[in-house]
């Protein structure tokens, strides 16, 4: 076996650090880049990566560097490589059967009549990637020579890099059925089909120069996927069988990122002949000796790839000496996951406090981490003895810095009691609200945010920059809401939104106006495909110096006798979409955001908003991906959002709104939420959630979404009413209320208005039945 180095990372921003591959293939998409354009970008972008890799410190030819680039997705690559893309989709192949570029893009944002793939979250992050979609029908053949020619290209440029693949096992078990005839038949089941591809893949990457790699099963953490502990670790036992039977084939290092492997996986990929196993140990500890480790190198992610702090070196290094323990050939050190989800570099941070800095590390900067703590491995720690310890004053620093801790914030949480997280009961408040709201039956409303126009962002970007000064932006901000008040009444609506025009983001809007967050200028993060966001990062006690959205709220209530809603972010979605303080439990953080909205919401009722809707689209995808950790994460994330609400007047009409529609798996959360209504995502479903909110006996006020916002169609009147009806005939009609799938922001206002009105005519001919 060749040997493997002492340090690596798993996987490596690909977006670029100023977002130079969004640009091109956003150019490419609109034609004015042509492909051969965009192939030459996307060289450069992985030239400069590599280069900035050996700048830190990785080998430039010892299989340390991973070749992580992706032009959209690396689940979507492996579907193209694998010919696993959908029949909608073959006609886009080239003569010799071969997938183009232009075909993986059709794939991943649809083309004529062809549906793209659905997009879904990656484990526990805010990455999604694409759902391969995986059947009887599915003919898999090796269909591209991508990562191959990614080998080849850094071989040229004098490396020797190390090829990342998606897994067999995690890329089946992401994948959906497609066999409605079998619905028994799942995607683990073509296992053995899809291995004799890997073999072919493995053999070319060994023929293009690779000497590792690296193969990403991250599905051996999850209990989320629909397969149990043993049916993963047996797939992945078939799996490295298969794949390690020829020689001729790079080393394997199985990763698996996300958290700690089950027992039988780790059982399992010690018992293989893989030469390499790389585990996240920032989340569970170290695992207990097992068989067949001898021959193995262990990479032990001790260098946290999911937050961005400096952390505690010292304590990484005590977390490798007992990896020593176990008994592996060799230990190195690693990432706990692709760095793909922090930012790039620090170094582009000009604006925040170099304090605040001091306590960070990006991407770049965990790099330099994991070769610093690997120099320690090799020479011993005395040799690393002065970085471990700035990393301790650092640390020790920041929990001693003004800000952190905040005396008034933790004597306020620490006087909370169970009264503070309820209210009166449901029944008493309904009707309280009936009567102050007096809304009809089936009441229309949206989600809260209007059209984003290009004038929007424009007159932001220039108020940003200093060239238009507050008080014009506001008037500006103040046109905008009192038109959008005026065409909501104008189509019909009954309870009316502000429409968001003042906000960026719905989680980077109340990070500014919040104490104990910051906010970058560069820190991008991969979303999907082409898009980034720039989490903010939560590092100090939170409380709020000033109302935030009041004075908008009161401004576009002073224009319509018709309720207008006060619109918030929740709790649980502000700390899932930033980055995280991690030196407390996540409720403690969740709670002081919540007594913040507290606050907040009961500025707003004085300034005489009688509903508020608090946003956690977030809920579902913080639930741990183990069974057994599921629990205490409602627990806390229930209770920081009752105890945002809890505080309103019966009178007070909560709303929140969840962006999805796996209702079942959450349900009982939601309930246990008590919001007054709750919109849900229904329209992409055809309404199937409505069964299952029946179904669950769920009784509070329920939006069902009847548009779907994530398509530029508009719903017809009739299909609108008949999904309408389906939920007249299998819920309470006095709680049901008729609303968009998601905020309106993405979209056109031609599209929106014309939905918005079909809306309106539909709920007036439904209610007229009813
Ligand atoms: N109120 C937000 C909006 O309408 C909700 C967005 C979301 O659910 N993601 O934009
Ligand atoms: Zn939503």
């Amino acid at each position: 076996m060749t040997a493997f180095p002492a340090g690596t990372i798993l996987g490596y921003p690909r977006i670029g650090r100023r977002r130079e591959l969004k640009r091109a293939v956003e150019a490419h998409w609109s034609g004015a880049l042509d492909e051969a354009g965009l192939e030459s970008v996307a060289a450069d972008l992985r030239r400069t990566t590599r280069a900035r890799l050996a700048d830190l410190g990785l080998g430039r030819d010892d299989s340390s560097i991973p070749e992580t680039f992706s032009f959209y997705d690396q689940v979507l690559d492996v579907a193209a490589a694998v010919g696993a893309l959908p029949e909608r989709f073959a006609h886009l192949r080239a003569e010799d059967g071969s997938v183009p570029l232009s075909a993986l893009f059709a794939a991943a944002r649809g083309v004529g009549e062809a549906a793209p793939l659905e997009m879904t979250k990656w484990f526990d992050t805010n990455y999604h990637y694409l759902v391969p979609e995986i059947g009887p029908e599915t003919r898999f053949a090796l269909s591209s020579d991508r990562f191959a020619r990614q080998v080849a290209e850094s071989v040229a440029d004098g490396y020797v890099t190390r090829p990342v693949l998606v897994g067999p096992v995690t890329f089946l078990a992401l994948a959906k059925g497609t066999d409605a005839a079998a619905p028994g038949a799942r995607p683990l089941d073509r296992l053995d089909d899809l291995l004799l591809v890997y073999v072919e893949l493995l053999a070319a990457l060994r023929a293009a120069g690779a000497q590792w790699v690296q193969i990403d099963e991250p599905a051996l953490v999850s209990q989320s996927l629909g397969y149990s502990d043993d049916e993963l670790a047996t797939a992945a036992a078939r799996a490295l069988d298969v794949l390690t039977v020829s020689d001729d084939r790079p080393a394997i290092l199985v990763a698996a990122g996300y958290g700690a492997l089950s027992a039988p996986a780790w059982r399992a990929l010690a018992a293989s002949a893989a030469e390499g196993l790389a585990i996240d140990l920032t989340r569970g500890g170290v695992p207990s000796p097992v068989a067949g480790l001898d021959g193995k190198v262990i990479v032990a992610g001790v260098v946290d790839g999911r937050n961005v702090w400096r952390g505690d070196l010292a304590g990484a290094a005590d977390v490798l000496d007992a990896v020593g323990g176990l008994g592996a050939a060799a230990v190195a050190v690693g990432t706990s996951t692709s760095l793909q989800h922090v930012p790039h570099d620090l170094a582009d941070e000009p604006d925040l406090d170099p304090r605040l800095v001091s306590w960070l590390a990006f991407a770049d900067q965990k790099v330099s981490q994991v070769t610093t703590l690997a120099r320690g491995l090799a020479d011993g720690r005395d040799a690393i003895a002065g970085e471990l310890d700035a990393a301790t004053a650092a640390l020790a620093d920041r929990r001693s810095a003004p800000g952190v801790r905040d005396g008034a914030v933790r004597a306020r949480a620490g006087a909370l009691t169970p009264a503070d997280r309820s209210r009166t009961p449901f029944e008493v408040r309904a009707a309280a609200q009936d009567a102050v709201l007096g809304l009809p039956a089936l009441p229309t409303t949206t989600i809260g945010s209007f059209p984003q126009t290009a004038e929007i962002r424009r007159a932001r970007a220039r108020a940003t920059r200093g060239e238009i000064d507050e008080a014009t932006y506001e008037g500006f901000l103040r046109d905008e809401i009192a038109r959008v008040i005026a065409l909501q009444e104008d189509i019909g609506l009954d309870v009316l939104v502000h429409g968001e025009p003042e906000r960026n983001d719905m989680v980077q809007y109340f990070a500014e106006n919040l104490d104990g967050f910051a906010v970058t200028r560069n820190g991008w993060v991969q979303s999907y495909g082409s898009r980034a966001t720039r989490p903010s990062i939560l590092w100090g006690d939170v409380s709020r110096p000033a109302p935030i959205t009041v004075p908008w709220a009161a401004y576009a209530q002073s224009l319509s006798a018709a309720p207008v809603k006060g619109m918030l972010t929740g709790p649980v979605t502000i700390l899932a979409w930033s980055f995280v303080r991690d030196d407390q439990p996540l409720g403690e953080t969740a709670d002081q955001v919540a007594l913040a909205l507290r606050d907040e919401i009961a500025d707003l009722e004085r300034a005489g908003i009688a509903i508020v809707q608090v946003d956690e689209p977030a809920l579902r995808e913080l639930l741990p991906l183990r069974t057994a950790d599921q629990p205490a994460y409602l627990d806390w994330s229930v209770g920081s959002f009752r105890l945002a609400t809890a505080g309103a007047a019966d009178e007070t009409q909560i709303h929140t709104h969840l962006c999805y529609s796996e209702f079942g798996v959450v349900i009982d959360a939601i309930a246990a939420l008590d919001a007054d209504v709750t919109s849900i995502e229904a329209a992409r479903s055809r309404g199937e959630v409505i069964s299952e909110v029946a179904a669950s006996g769920f009784a509070h006020g329920i939006g069902p979404g009847v548009y779907d916002i994530h398509s530029p169609r508009v719903p017809s009147v009739d299909e609108v009413s008949s999904l309408l009806e389906r939920a007249v005939a299998e819920l309470d009609v006095r709680r049901l209320w008729v609303n968009p799938d998601c905020g309106l922001k993405t979209r056109g206002y031609d599209e929106t208005v014309a939905s918005l009105r079909h809306i309106v005519a539909a709920a007036r001919a439904v209610r007229a039945e009813v």
